[in-house]
């Protein structure tokens, strides 16, 4: 069960990137949201929507443009000590997509999980740190023998397997998982997010859980966010998402999963999404989403829908709900 005390509130966040003075790049435009203790949020959209740079956002790797980020009651993104950073570094790790490019290739698995081991539990010699090496090896499914090769030696399964390994070596609260199998076969995305869910159990950790389509991000996430264009266009719990989505844009991510029956998948109905993603430099007025809405009115062009709650703990961005 979810406990409902909030361990983040993201509130207005904004990341703009300039390229030149005629051209600013709203990556993240005004998205607020809370992350609970112990919950996994998906935060859904196609590929260029803004979610890995909000990950990055809230954990530091890019400076926000503006708009706060609230842990455990304190304000992470005004300037803080080196002291304050590091602790704050120990509590939230971030696990990659590609786990091969976000491995060092020089350096063995036992080097490259003591990093962090050692730089958060200095007190530790190379023979404890040796040790809590190999117990985290075998807590994601490894084992000994695997601490002295190097990434190249391993599968792309093994290796996110790794990263989650060395973000674990730090004993973190909150874990961004940026889009952590979607370089994964099928059969081992579902392995992965087994092992998420259990580490999630036993160690009692929340995740920020970024995904592309929301297929396999059903099976983790206690609520889902979807994105689009850099602004959040709905969140709710997710069974209600499965169950009654109401932003046209999740209509269409949810009926672009296959459905194994065979009888029900050729007998529902499609939303087909046409045209592309606009360019997030220029984006279209009034709502974001208008250029591919087929349900899209004269208002829609005009009027930026507003974030409202239009059912218990469901939001929703659109003027259909207005
Ligand atoms: Fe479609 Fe209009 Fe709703 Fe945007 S506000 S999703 S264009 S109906």
């Amino acid at each position: 069960m979810i406990d409902k005390e909030k361990l983040l509130e993201v509130k207005n966040l904004k990341k703009y990137f300039t390229a030149d003075k005629k051209q600013v790049l709203r990556a993240v435009d005004d998205i607020s949201f809370d992350v609970y203790k112990g919950e996994t949020l998906g935060l859904v959209g196609e590929s260029g929507c803004g979610k890995s740079t909000a990950g990055r956002t809230i954990n530091n790797l890019y400076n926000a443009t503006s708009g706060q980020v609230i842990y455990n009651g304190e304000d992470i993104l005004v300037k803080r000590s080196p002291d304050e950073i590091k602790d704050m570094n120990k509590k939230m790790q971030m696990i990659f997509q590609d786990p091969y490019s976000s491995l060092d290739p020089r350096l063995t698995v036992l080097e490259i999980i003591s990093e962090g081991i050692r730089n958060h539990y200095p007190d530790l010699n190379k023979e404890e740190r040796q040790v809590k090496v190999i117990e985290l090896l075998e807590l994601v499914g490894l084992n000994k023998k695997h601490a002295n090769r190097y990434p190249h030696e391993f599968s792309g399964g093994q290796r996110q397997r790794i990263g989650i390994a060395r973000a674990l070596a730090v004993e973190p609260e909150f874990i961004i998982a940026d889009e952590p199998i979607a370089a994964l076969d099928v059969s081992i995305q579902a392995q992965i997010v087994n092992l998420l869910k259990e580490l999630q159990q036993e160690k009692g950790l929340t995740y920020l859980f970024i995904a592309h389509d929301l297929s396999m991000v059903k099976h983790i996430s206690d609520r889902i966010a979807v994105m689009y264009l850099g602004g959040l266009v709905e969140l709710t719990d997710s069974e209600e998402l499965y169950s009654d989505p109401l932003h046209p844009y999740t209509q269409a991510l949810l009926s672009a999963i296959p459905i194994p029956n065979p009888v029900i998948e050729r007998s529902r109905e499609r939303v087909i999404l046409t045209g592309d993603v606009p360019d997030p430099s220029n984006p279209p007025s009034g709502c974001r989403f208008r250029t591919r809405c087929p349900a899209a009115m004269d208002i829609c062009a005009k009027v930026l829908p507003t974030w409202r709650e239009v059912k218990k703990q469901h939001y929703v961005a659109c003027h259909l709900y207005e």
